[in-house]
């Protein structure tokens, strides 16, 4: 079989495994005054030093999460918390735990907001985003690689039109981390989401990084851990995952990109060559190295989602976060329409697959192409 679908999740890398499990000698709690708490605060404090530096921030600018949805509401639900009438602006190919929140918020009339359209491209416009900037306005929350097209939003851009405006720009940065340099400085970020699973970490575990100086709503209440911003004991294996495996990003990122784009390439070149029709979602020059969405105007994505898991080939209608369904995606209507919404599917590699794999993705989809065509249904 080829797992095909990297986006979702990641397998976490034996190393890393290895490392949390030797790590279980740090067991204290790092808020005991012992030596043991005071060891276990030391290993996990070296770690959020090491996430932070991954990422040119601070240490003190890093909250260590549950994950990306954690952190992307306690960055969405903090902010909108601590102001008056805020006034959010996001787009509408944001990922559920961004879009969701804010539609929330939206409804419990909590804030007002601007979702900024994404053209065929996938790529949002900064002019848009500047007339809609009012005096009320505190948060733009932004995907910096869309999850379910790869396209890469043009953060500079974005960065010049917020220039001379006082609102917070958090970006959620789950699927380009491990893909692209990130630093929040050079990007002029004031929230940034990651999350460890993405990137061959463990599950469970990402981290927000909070720029200083910056006021944020606790959501969480109780102890005084990370600094009063999310009470209770903090995870020292997982982190230690998460330092991990953004360190072994760092040490093979051009090298990893590198073989995704290759394989990416492949799959396309093969896919054409078997003349089975498609069509790439979106802008093809502005997409991360990792994810590719193809239209196929000739079936539903259910239909081909259950063929291809039949041929042992695990592929995504788009983001999985929907309890198993296949949903048309929300992201691809926005850009296009309902039709290709549902006649889209999601492909996304890894440095772990080879080409080998690719061919049989593509020979798969050759397979179902042509046995449709030939039963005459289509
Ligand atoms: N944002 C994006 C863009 C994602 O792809 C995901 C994971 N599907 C998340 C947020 C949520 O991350 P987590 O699984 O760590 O909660």
């Amino acid at each position: 079989s080829v797992y095909v679908d990297y986006a979702a999740t990641t397998p976490i890398d034996k190393e890393i495994l290895e490392t949390i499990l030797s790590s279980s000698e740090y067991f204290g709690n790092p808020s005991s005054i012992h030596q043991e708490g005071k060891r276990a605060k030391a290993y996990f404090e070296k770690n959020r030093r090491n996430i932070a530096s991954a990422i040119g921030a601070e240490p003190e600018e890093i909250i260590i999460t549950s994950g990306a949805t954690e952190a992307n509401n306690m960055a969405i639900r903090g902010i909108a918390a601590g102001n008056d009438t805020p006034h959010i602006i996001t787009t509408e190919i944001e990922h559920a735990s961004v879009l969701s929140t804010i539609e929330l918020l939206e409804q419990e009339g909590k804030c007002t907001v601007t979702y900024l359209s994404a053209d065929e491209s996938g790529l949002i416009s900064p002019d848009e985003l500047k007339s809609a900037l009012t005096d009320k306005t505190v948060l733009v929350s932004i995907v910096l690689v869309n999850n379910e097209t790869g396209v890469v939003q043009p953060m500079y851009d974005i960065q010049d039109v917020l220039s001379d405006h006082p609102a917070y720009l958090h970006v959620d940065a789950v699927q380009a981390v491990g893909h692209m340099e990130i630093d929040v400085n050079d990007l002029k970020i004031d929230f940034l989401s990651l999350s460890g699973h993405k990137i061959y970490g463990p599950k469970g575990i990402g981290a927000l990084y909070h720029r200083s100086g910056i006021h944020l709503k606790a959501l969480t209440t109780g102890g005084d851990q990370e600094k009063s911003r999310r009470a209770g004991t903090e995870n020292i294996q997982w982190t230690e995952g998460l330092s991990l495996a953004l360190t072994k990003v760092r040490d093979n990122l051009t090298e990893r990109t590198l073989k995704e784009m290759q394989l990416k390439e492949l799959f396309l070149t093969e896919l054409t060559a078997s003349e089975v029709p498609f069509e790439v979602n979106g802008d093809v020059n502005q997409m991360s190295s990792h994810i590719i969405n193809l239209h196929f105007p000739w079936t539903a994505s259910e239909f081909l989602l259950t063929a291809l898991d039949m041929a042992g080939v695990y592929a995504s209608g788009g983001s999985a976060c929907h309890a198993g369904t296949v949903q048309p995606s929300h992201v691809i209507k926005a850009m296009y329409d309902d039709e290709r919404a549902g006649h889209s599917i999601r492909f996304s590699f890894s440095h772990l697959m080879s080409e080998d794999d690719i061919k049989q993705i593509a020979a798969s989809l050759k397979e179902i192409y042509t046995r449709l065509y030939e039963s005459k249904m289509i």
